[in-house]
């Protein structure tokens, strides 16, 4: 989607970094039970006058936009669970500031919805896949969908989508699968990210990832010779590399590591509204309750521009802000 560019405010924070790109969360719910992000059994969502409304949603992003952002990715919980979706991201591929909207999902979309994201102009969507076999596919989500999200990718590819892949990777659930990932990148223009657990199953307990960005490198480089090195993109959390000759790339984040946090650019808000300069760190302030209580214009951006002020230097520092706080579910969140 290519706008004009404009030359407005800027949401600046404490480390001189300019935060140009919101996360968006739709929805907590989910049509999934990835092990890692919920428990199986007795998720409570939250009910659902707690979510922001659609409206509430567009104008939040509009007054985002207007203090500089630029880029927006739709996430969740499932985003395309939620119904109106498509009017949503219609009403936001209208603001005029906007120059791309990008979203996450775990491959459950069915085709109407992908012409319908090609007719708005959105190309670049994120696809959840932890596995290329279908039994551990099953464990790792509890859902009898590999099929179902394999074609989805494979749909997406021919529709000229630009798809990058996310693989959580933990010990005794799909390290089997890091190869067959990387060889999916001979054939296919994908790119294949792996990333390291985070603790936001929603359990409150968790280990260190044995599987580090460290760990990774060296074994994907212990099986193959030639492996490039990529230009990355500005502020990507991912380091990308490519195995000479093949169409796609593989990159890997270092999501529990955090050795990205010096260029974020990041803001997150959860569908309730939770504005958070950290996944790892406290809300800073609820939009929604501000909005409700009746807050102009104003007012609204006094607060973001309040929570900006205070962004952590890093996910170290955000999480010593809630040391005692159990660790949330990533589809409240906002993944
Ligand atoms: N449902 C969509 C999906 O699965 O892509 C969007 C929301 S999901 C919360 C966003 C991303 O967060 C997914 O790529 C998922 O794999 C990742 N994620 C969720 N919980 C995680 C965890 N505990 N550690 C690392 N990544 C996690
Ligand atoms: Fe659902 Fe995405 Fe969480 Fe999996 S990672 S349970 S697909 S929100």
């Amino acid at each position: 989607m290519d706008k004009p560019k404009h030359t407005e405010p800027t949401l600046i924070d404490p480390y001189g970094r300019k935060l140009d790109y919101l996360r968006l969360s739709v929805t907590d719910r989910c049509n999934f039970r990835c092990y890692y992000c919920m428990p199986e059994e007795g998720v409570e969502f939250v009910p659902r006058k707690e979510l922001l409304t659609y409206e509430e949603l567009s104008y939040l992003t509009g007054i985002f936009c207007e203090l500089g952002v630029r880029k927006v990715r739709i996430t969740g919980g499932e985003p395309f669970v939620r119904k109106g979706i498509m009017g949503f991201l219609g009403k936001l591929s209208d603001i005029p500031q906007l120059q791309q909207i990008t979203v996450t999902s775990n491959g459950t979309l069915g085709e109407e919805k992908m012409n319908e994201l090609l007719r708005l102009g959105i190309t670049n969507i994120n696809i959840s896949l932890d596995s290329l076999d279908k039994e551990r596919f099953f464990e790792m989500t509890r859902r009898d969908k590999f099929e179902e999200v394999f074609d989805c990718i494979l749909a997406l590819l021919q529709k000229g989508f630009k798809v990058k892949l996310n693989c959580v990777l933990a010990e005794e659930k799909n390290i089997q699968d890091i190869i067959p990932f990387v060889e999916l990148t001979k054939s296919y223009p994908l790119s294949v990210r792996f990333l390291e657990e985070m603790p936001f199953n929603g359990k409150g307990s968790f280990e260190t990832p044995k599987w580090n960005y460290k760990a990774i490198f060296s074994y994907i480089s212990g099986h193959y010779s030639e492996v490039e090195k990529l230009l990355d993109e500005k502020n990507s959390t991912s380091t990308n590399y490519r195995i000479k000759g093949y169409q796609g790339s593989f990159g890997i984040i270092p999501s529990y590591s955090r050795t990205f946090c010096g260029t974020c650019n990041r803001i997150r808000l959860s569908a309730t509204g939770e504005m958070r300069t950290c996944l790892y760190g406290p809300p800073r302030a609820n939009l929604r309750d501000v909005l409700r209580e009746g807050a102009d214009k104003e007012r609204l951006i006094q607060t973001i521009t309040d929570v900006v002020a205070k962004k952590e230097k890093d996910g170290f520092e955000a999480e010593k802000l809630q040391a005692s706080t159990p660790k949330k579910s990533m589809t409240f969140l906002g993944g």
